[in-house]
């Protein structure tokens, strides 16, 4: 008998859900159940047939369904990509009071389930509705993680990688911070191999510029708005995000990666939800890795959690 049951609910069938689906399909072994939910039952019923075709081609089979609520009792992670778009004249907090409201109608009855996993948010904006669904959840801060600035950070690597020519799977760089614009690359750890960036910069000042670190920096920061402009909407990239942090998961990885976790005293904070490289295994956030800032990263950072609090206490959960 098999007992490696590894089961998935995806909550929120739209282009980011499905995005992380296909990519769970394609790289085959991450799960052997996935369910799908939506409040749009016939979509969720329409992505699971559409997904289902495709597993004669696929790595490995896997049971893909529409499902219900009760179906979270026994699964192992509970994805919520399900949110609401932002209205015309609409300001952030009140698309975040309506994000609210979608998740009160999810996380409840996800609780009431029986579910004991790990809740992963991908929900915008993610720090706050990772906060959200810890209030609402009263899970314990380990097992609640939102996909934080993991899709920043591989944006970051991917740009250093073509930069200084290395494959970006050596090069050891965060983007940590909110998801949005108060994020920021702290320069004192980007390292390429063993060797700090900022080392690189003073020994080779012909070849690479502090400035063209500022520029990519930049560009991570402003790539989702260039994306959305140009299709409207950015799925693929945070889609393999989600595959990359449930795959860390369920493997018991203890992978790094900058998800959203809940600080109980890091970096000089406490109870906000925020981008930090996190340790990630089996329990979810096994550990919150310190860095150590410089004196105008910790304003940046601090500055960037002043950001999330001030979203937060604007909000009536
Ligand atoms: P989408 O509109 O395509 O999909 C949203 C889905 O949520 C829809 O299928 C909708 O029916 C469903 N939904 C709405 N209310 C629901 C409810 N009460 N219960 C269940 N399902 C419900 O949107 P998308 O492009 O897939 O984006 C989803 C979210 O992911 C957005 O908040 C977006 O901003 C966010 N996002 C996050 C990142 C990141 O890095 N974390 C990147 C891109 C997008």
């Amino acid at each position: 008998m098999n007992t490696d049951k590894r089961k998935v609910v995806l909550i929120g069938t739209g282009m980011v859900g499905m995005s992380f689906a296909y990519a769970v399909v394609n790289q085959g072994g991450i799960c052997n159940e996935l369910v799908l939910i939506d409040v749009n039952k016939e979509r969720a019923n329409g992505e699971a047939m559409d997904l289902n075709h495709g597993l004669a081609f696929a790595k490995s089979n896997m049971r893909i369904y529409a499902g219900e609520y009760k179906d979270c009792k026994d699964a192992d992670i509970v994805v919520i990509a399900a949110g609401v778009a932002q209205k015309d004249g609409e300001t952030r907090l009140d698309l975040l009071q309506r994000n609210t409201e979608v998740f009160r109608s999810i996380i409840s009855p996800v609780v009431k389930s029986g579910f004991d996993g790990i809740f992963l948010v991908a929900t915008n904006p993610v720090d706050i509705m990772t906060r959200v669904t810890y209030e609402l959840s009263r899970f314990g801060a380990s097992r609640v993680i939102g996909t934080g600035t993991s899709l920043d950070t591989a944006r970051l690597r991917y740009l250093l990688g073509d930069y200084f020519t290395v494959d970006p799977k050596n090069i050891h760089a965060y983007v940590i911070g909110e998801h949005g614009d108060s994020e920021f690359v702290p320069l004192s750890q980007v390292m390429l191999a063993t060797k700090s960036v900022t080392e690189i910069l003073e020994d080779d000042k012909n070849d690479y510029k502090i400035e063209d670190m500022e520029s990519i920096e930049e560009q991570v920061r402003t790539s989702a708005y260039k994306i959305i402009s140009a299709k409207r909407a950015t799925y693929y990239g945070i889609g393999m995000a989600i595959t990359r942090i449930v795959k860390a998961i369920l493997g018991d990885e203890n992978s790094v990666l900058t998800v959203s976790a809940k600080l109980c005293g890091e970096y000089e904070s406490k109870n906000v939800f925020i981008g930090v490289p996190c340790i990630i295994g089996r329990n979810g956030v096994k550990e919150i890795v310190e860095l150590s800032l410089t004196d105008s990263e910790k304003e940046k950072f601090q500055n960037s959690r002043q950001v999330l609090e001030d979203s937060f206490n604007g909000l009536e959960l």
